[in-house]
């Protein structure tokens, strides 16, 4: 044993694949001992490093002639808390990652570089700000009875209570929220609160009504699109308590919150809050779990809850309140009628059904909002007199027609090209868009009504830091008369003027081979059904409607829509999915490998299925996946089953170690509880 008398030895989690705590040795004068859940100054290998002090020894096994120093300990940040460091652990344990490639990238940036300049200037910075000050919340309305029963239910809660608040679109679920909110601040002196949203879109509406009812209170958000210096500024005031209330994305989750004592997920079921690249997590099963082990409430809100959270509500784990009725007074859900498109032949993707109805809107001065999942022009382009189309060389795709730029993109490996002015295998110079995407809409729109002011809204037209707010306030003050967009339009927003919605061509996800997609479809239905008619309905004005285009109108998916019955669609779904054994009845992880040929990714996946006995999971046989290739590389899959969670969970632990220790140079990775497959 080497003699460390003088010495303690920091135990250290790395940013590294590497599965490993690793020892450094510290002086530990008395008094001034580094505590765990401090952040350290480490060498490894010719690079400095910032790891994350784990625990403290007095001895180590390591070889004292290869054992290191520790540079510098960063004393002046307080430490994460236990409870932090659990919350790590279990994620990096339950998605089989090593600790440090949990807890690193879930800090700062400016936290893990070498100097501590950015963060002695936060400090300072959070030391001049501190001072609360006291204000009058503005127009707080009084809830409905629904509402104010839910509000006292969540916010009244102590212990562990998960709560599913499932309330049609426009019932007020935010003001939910807030009223709750509000009771547990006022209960909890210091006490935090955590808010997840879906989308950096909807933290501005969002933080706006924080900001106006909790004047006094410090608010701090959380979302990829800060600044690293705002992302230090509001991580600290979160980690020091002085935030009361934190509102993120999904990466919010990992937050330091010392006084947590309530967390929020609005629209639960919304699939952005699972991370799909990196630790692939879902930040709302971390929430639950987080909320479990501190023993404190926690609402999951939605129109559509996930089917996991419904099993869950249906089995008594969570309690589950409803709210059936839109909350503004007269304000109806709006009536949802399927527009056959065989009989009523679309023209330029509009039946004309659907432009009278956007006609009559424009006559009225209301708002109308069209949605079509699909960017871009035309998806793809081809040659009518030999059959060539614009495949994407390097994925199994399609290049998209960008009609603004006069190029072709592919949406996956980001590869442009001019339009080629004729066709590359006959020469034919009459090539033709094929299909629609939102710009070739917005264009046919715009000869269709050329008084109207017409906003498109999807990835594309919000490219720029800041042009989406800029976009969704347009639509907030009026100045649009129909907009038209992908998925960014659909969720949470609360436009008041919209009376109508039409939904141009949901039809194609009915006939997914994923089984998830009927349940993504409803959900999206519901949501971006749900923008109209949230405003009371004046006198002379529309009632809100929901035009949706379809060729199957018979689809029992569409029957639901439009009888606004998720209870049944969702008990029919759930029971599907237990004759069919697929979750949340089963559980599943899912390895997928990369290689440049097939047959490379495929041989490692055949090796993986037969390197370890099994009992009690299922491993299925390897299969590409199903866009195969993208940028050059071929993808393949692997899916491993079982109906017990935790014998999955030790069953991945040994696999893992196996799979580390298979040899030849191939990509791959885990998913546990994948969404898509
Ligand atoms: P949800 O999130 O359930 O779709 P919102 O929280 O956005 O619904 O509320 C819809 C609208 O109803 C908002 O304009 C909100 O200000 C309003 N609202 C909520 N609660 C009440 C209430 N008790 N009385 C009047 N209006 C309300
Ligand atoms: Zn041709
Ligand atoms: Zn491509």
């Amino acid at each position: 044993m080497p003699d460390t008398s003088h010495h303690c030895i920091l135990k250290v989690a790395l940013d590294t694949p590497l599965n490993a705590i690793f020892d450094y040795r510290w002086p530990c004068e008395a008094g001034a001992e580094p505590l765990v859940g401090q952040l350290a100054l480490l060498p490894f290998g010719a690079r400095e490093v910032v790891g994350l002090i784990v625990g403290i020894a007095h001895q180590t096994d390591v070889d004292p002639a290869k054992l290191k120093d520790a540079l510098a300990v960063r004393s002046q940040l307080a430490p994460l808390s236990p409870q932090w460091l659990a919350l790590a652990g279990f994620a990096a344990d339950y998605y089989q990652r090593p600790l440090g490639e949990v807890a690193l990238p879930g800090l700062p940036k400016n936290l893990r570089v070498l100097t501590t300049v950015a963060l002695d200037r936060a400090l300072k910075k959070l030391d001049k700000n501190a001072a609360e000050h006291d204000g009058t919340p503005l127009n707080v309305p009084r809830l409905n009875d629904a509402q104010q029963e839910a509000a006292d239910a969540i916010g009244g809660a102590t212990g562990y209570s998960p709560t599913l608040l499932y309330g049609v679109t426009g019932s007020g679920k935010t003001e939910v929220y807030l009223q709750a909110c509000a009771q547990v601040l006022e209960r909890e002196p210091g006490g935090q609160i955590l808010i997840l949203v879906p989308e950096i879109n909807l933290t501005p509406q969002l933080e706006g009504n924080i900001r106006a009812r909790f004047p006094g209170v410090m608010l701090a958000t959380l979302h990829s699109s800060l600044s690293e210096g705002e992302r230090m500024l509001h991580w600290l005031a979160a980690h020091q308590g002085r935030a009361r209330i934190v509102l993120g994305t999904r990466l919010a989750i990992l937050a330091s919150l010392p006084r947590l004592k309530l967390i929020v997920i609005d629209e639960e079921h919304d699939p952005s809050y699972k991370q799909q690249e990196g630790l692939r997590y879902s930040a709302r099963d971390l929430a639950v779990w987080r909320a479990w082990q501190l023993g404190i409430p926690i609402v999951l809100g939605s129109a559509t809850p996930s089917l996991e959270s419904w099993h869950h509500a249906q089995s008594g784990r969570y309690r589950k309140l409803e709210l059936r009725e839109r909350a503004v007074k007269n304000a109806v859900l709006p009536q949802v009628k399927l527009l056959d498109m065989e009989r009523d032949k679309p023209k330029d993707g509009l039946t004309s059904h659907l432009v009278a109805a956007l006609r009559q809107r424009m006559d009225r001065g209301e708002q109308s909002l069209l949605f079509l999942n699909r960017r871009g022009y035309a998806p793809v382009i081809c040659c009518e007199s030999c059959g060539w189309i614009s495949n994407c060389n390097r994925c199994t795709s399609f290049m998209v027609l960008h009609k603004p730029e006069h190029r072709l993109r592919c949406h996956h490996c980001s590869l442009e090209m001019r339009i080629p002015r004729h066709c590359p295998t006959c020469g034919n110079v009459d090539l033709q868009p094929l299909g629609r995407g939102t710009q070739r809409v917005e264009e046919g729109l715009q000869q269709l009504f050329p008084e109207a002011r017409i906003l498109r809204i999807d990835a594309d037209s919000t490219r720029k830091k800041g042009s989406a707010k800029e976009a969704f306030d347009t639509v907030h003050r009026g100045e649009v008369d129909i907009l038209i967009g992908t998925q960014m339009v659909a969720k949470g927003h609360d436009f008041k003027k919209l009376t109508l919605v039409g939904i141009l061509n949901p039809d194609t996800a009915l006939f997914s081979q994923d089984y998830r997609a009927s349940e993504r479809l409803f959900a999206q239905l519901m949501q971006v059904a749900g923008r109209a008619g949230r405003a009371a309905q004046t006198e002379g004005g529309s009632a809100s409607e929901v035009l949706i285009q379809t060729r199957y109108p018979q689809h029992p998916l569409y029957g639901a829509v439009v009888n606004h019955d998720y209870d049944h669609f969702a008990t029919a779904l759930l029971e599907e999915r237990e004759q069919a054994a697929l979750p949340p009845y089963l559980f599943q992880a899912l390895l997928r490998a990369e290689a440049p040929e097939l047959a490379t990714a495929i041989a490692f996946l055949e090796q993986a299925r037969d390197c370890l006995p099994h009992p009690g999971i299922t491993i299925n046989d390897p299969i590409p996946m199903s866009m195969t290739r993208v940028h050059n590389v071929d993808r393949a899959q692997l899916l491993v089953e079982s109906a017990s969670r935790p014998a999955l969970q030790a069953f991945l632990k040994y696999w893992l170690a196996e799979l580390r220790a298979i040899k030849g140079r191939i990509k791959w990775s885990l998913e546990v509880d994948p969404l898509d497959i």
